[in-house]
């Protein structure tokens, strides 16, 4: 129908923004909030300026402060599942640090993000599957920090480490591999969160200042799935990306120097990098620049051709964080 025809010519890039309550001091302080979800629930987002300047923005799914975990998974749940489908996948978190990206993609104690309900829901269809599909199920964790790719699965191989670097390989015409990488075969969800609280150690273990660190790296979840159709013998072979992208913020030129400039730079460089190339695949660019950055290198099989992708663009209802806000929501757009 009509509606299905509509979807089809958006392609498969899809935006949801979710904006985090205040903050406890920030309520003490008396902040003001400068976001309107009036019309939350047709995708549209209002940034409150002075009357004649407000700026609508529209999404494919606006969440308010208000809308807990379950309600933005349930939005969430249809992408994950797709790569028991044989779809690649990549759902992103976007946007300023301290806006909620870790706590959509990892979630806090009492309230699990994205990256635990995806692997619950994916084998909980596995088992529903059984008998009809069988599946193979391998994880990998990953972070790309100052261009370089740690395996965080490896020993040995900590964030900010110089050596056990990890490359992308073009293996075959649209084939990417990275050479040693570690891939955990897990068959229940009990193994799979093992393997991924594994990763987060090493990334914490890794680094001096684990907030700080991880604010400037992108953390990366993979999820490899090979099915077999039972009935028809038809294989697949698919990888569901789930990555809590490096802060978004912009790095004032005075207070960065030395290690932190480098950072930002490369931060920049990385997240202009995905912009580019998922503003490229919405408009049907023949050139799509994915050598630019590692990040693009690295999912590029995931984010061309049949694939899926989902961002989540973070941001914080401070009226005093509307300069960050307005460039968040104007890098959404631009990949919409
Ligand atoms: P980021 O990863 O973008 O830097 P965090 O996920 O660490 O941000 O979030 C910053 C703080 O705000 C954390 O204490 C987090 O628990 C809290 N927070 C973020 N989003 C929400 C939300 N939707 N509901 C409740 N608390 C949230
Ligand atoms: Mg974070």
């Amino acid at each position: 129908d009509l509606y299905n025809k509509l979807i089809e010519l958006k392609g498969n890039i899809r935006v949801f923004c979710r904006c985090r309550p205040l903050n406890a001091e920030e309520i003490a302080e008396g902040a003001s909030t400068a976001i309107d979800f009036e019309s939350a629930k047709d995708g549209e987002l209002i940034v409150k300026g002075h009357v004649s300047s407000k700026k609508v923005f529209k999404f494919d799914s606006v969440f308010s402060p208000d809308e807990d975990q379950e309600k933005v998974f349930e939005k969430t749940a249809p992408f994950a599942t797709s790569v028991l489908d044989g779809f690649n996948v990549c759902i992103f978190a976007y946007g300023q640090t301290g806006t909620g990206k870790t706590f959509t993609m990892e979630g806090i104690e009492g309230a699990r993000g994205v990256n635990y309900r995806t692997l619950e829901e994916l084998f909980r269809v596995i088992k529903e599957r059984d008998g009809i599909f069988l599946y193979e199920v391998t994880v990998s964790v990953l972070e790309v920090y100052n261009e370089q790719i740690h395996d965080l699965l490896l020993t040995g191989s900590q964030p900010g480490a110089t050596t056990k670097r990890l490359e992308v390989r073009q293996v075959a015409e649209g084939v990417h591999h990275v050479p040693g990488l570690v891939e955990a075969r897990v068959t229940n969800m009990n193994e799979a969160w093992e393997v991924l609280q594994t990763g987060s150690k090493a990334r914490v273990v890794g680094s001096t200042n684990a907030n700080e660190h991880s604010s400037r790296s992108h953390c990366i979840h993979c999820v490899m799935v090979k099915g077999e159709n039972l009935i028809n013998g038809e294989c697949t072979k698919s990888k569901l990306w789930l990555i809590d992208l490096a802060g978004s913020e912009r790095v004032a030129k005075t207070d960065a120097q030395g290690e932190r400039l480098k950072e930002a730079q490369n931060i920049n460089k990385s997240l202009s990098a995905l912009g580019d190339v998922i503003s490229a695949l919405a408009t049907k660019t023949p050139h799509i620049p994915f050598r630019n950055s590692k990040l693009t290198h690295l999912l590029q099989d995931s984010l061309s051709g049949d694939s899926k992708t989902l961002m989540f663009v973070q941001i914080s209802p401070n009226e005093n964080d509307v300069g960050e806000t307005l460039c968040s929501l104007n890098f959404a757009s631009r990949v919409r």
